[in-house]
């Protein structure tokens, strides 16, 4: 049985007294006694069941980090995805291998367990960004408990998170009930194109879930969670103008050229959209003269021109980063009125590319971190916060969260230097963790909850 959400026990000290008369309490109940006693019988198996498998999780997490699965190496990816499959097997998954080639890249390993209740999306990745000339290969313990290796954070460490909470939910038998989805994706960091193939499968998976649970790491140590991640868009700004000598620039038949109008848009841009919480926009190329040679894709180019011509052309390319659909769309449109204002002798237009949508910070979101705040409180682990939506990138939430009820990224292991060769997991965060996913799963998932 679980509390109710706003149970008065968690009221600051100071405002006791005044609610004296309406405990039901014992006064000598301490509240890590009430914490204790807020597990279910079967609550605690799950959570005696994660200590009985972690040294396994720890063995397991070893085996997948010396397989460098680098995006670009799909054999590795497929060899990690099939060491998974065997676990998720073994737990009664009926599990399937995704092939990827025509995106070149990996598999995505899916598995899939039919209950009754709300069905509950668990994503993961196998992918890391060590490719295999990577001087970063191998997993080495380090002191403290602490392990070093490519993708022992990010995500290894959380896939092992989620099949330790899995054979947990096994152990203490209420697993056979449940509806769960896995999704442990092939390519998260460095995505597949087209995402209409890449991630058809995970959007599929999104629409048919009550819930979906990310296990990245989190930003904020084992205290926090992440209710919203922004979405990321690219766009290009070209800018056409009437070419002519230096000496007749402003001239009605020529007009202001196009780096004028290119700086004037980007300008307009800073001190019109500066500002708005959670929004940002970065030009990270520009070029401009009478002639531009840019390769979109390698982020290079080369252009020609004179001190004495109007420049003819000019380009810059971009990102786009908001924490709504809303918020991306209303930016865009604004973009593109200010793209529109062109001056004399200019003509300028503006792509949009959307990569991944935004992982908006909802009410629902909020509900679901309610719910893990209070199962970190029964479990006697303490608070759990939301991070800064501006400190997350993008991730394969984000597919899902548009879809789902409710989503929460962030549940996977603690650990740094992710993306570098010093990327290293604290060890004891997997059953901690794995606790906390394993309960939270359990109470998603009992029908009428
Ligand atoms: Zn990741």
């Amino acid at each position: 049985m679980r509390l109710p959400s706003l149970p008065c026990t968690f009221l600051p000290f100071s405002s006791l007294p005044l609610f004296l008369p309406l405990l039901l309490l014992p006064l000598s109940s301490p509240a890590v006694n009430l914490s204790a006693q807020s597990l279910s019988p079967v609550e605690r198996r799950i959570v005696a069941a994660v200590d009985t498998h972690t040294a396994e999780a720890v063995a397991l997490l070893e085996r997948a980090v010396n397989v460098n699965s680098g995006s670009m190496n799909p054999a590795g990816v497929r060899v990690v995805g099939e060491l998974y499959q065997a676990e998720l097997d073994a737990l009664g998954f009926t599990t399937r291998l995704v092939d990827m080639a025509e995106v070149q890249r990996g598999p995505h390993l899916f598995a899939e367990r039919e209950g009754s209740g709300p069905r509950v999306l668990v994503i993961g990745h196998l992918d890391t960004v060590f490719e295999e000339d990577s001087p970063f290969q191998r997993f080495e313990l380090a002191a403290g408990n602490w392990a070093r290796g490519p993708g022992t954070e990010d995500m290894k460490g959380g896939n092992g998170v989620v099949l330790l909470a899995l054979q947990a939910l096994r152990d203490a038998g209420v697993i056979d009930d449940m509806n769960l989805i896995v999704a442990l994706i092939g390519d998260e960091e460095d995505t597949g194109d087209p995402l209409s193939i890449s991630r058809r499968d995970l959007v599929e998976a999104g629409r048919r879930s009550e819930f979906a649970l990310g296990f990245e790491g989190g930003v904020g140590g084992r205290g926090s969670a992440t209710v919203a991640r922004r979405g990321f868009t690219g766009w290009k700004l070209t800018v056409q103008a009437t070419p002519g000598h230096s000496s007749l620039i402003f001239k009605e038949a020529f007009g202001y050229g196009a780096v004028f109008e290119l700086a004037r848009i980007l300008d307009t841009f800073r001190e019109t959209l500066v500002g708005e919480q959670y929004l940002t926009f970065n030009p990270g190329v520009a070029l401009g003269g009478t002639t531009v040679d840019f390769d979109a894709m390698q982020g290079r180019g080369t252009t020609f021109g004179k001190t004495n011509i109007i420049a003819e052309t000019a380009v810059a390319t971009g990102d786009l980063r908001t924490v709504s659909l809303e918020q991306r769309e209303r930016t865009k449109a604004r973009m593109r009125a200010i793209v529109a204002q062109s001056l004399p002798g200019t003509s300028a237009t503006i792509e949009f590319e959307d990569s991944s949508p935004p992982f908006a910070p909802t009410a629902a979101n909020y509900a679901l971190l309610a719910r893990l705040q209070e199962v970190a409180r029964d479990l006697g682990q303490g608070a759990v916060e939301a991070v800064d939506p501006a400190e997350r990138g993008a991730a394969d939430i984000s597919f899902v969260a548009a879809d789902v009820g409710a989503a929460l990224d962030g549940l996977g292991v603690v650990g740094d230097g992710g993306h570098t060769v010093d990327e290293q997991v604290d060890l004891g965060s997997i059953p901690f963790m794995a606790k906390r996913a394993a309960v939270l799963i359990y109470r998603l998932t009992r029908v009428g909850t």
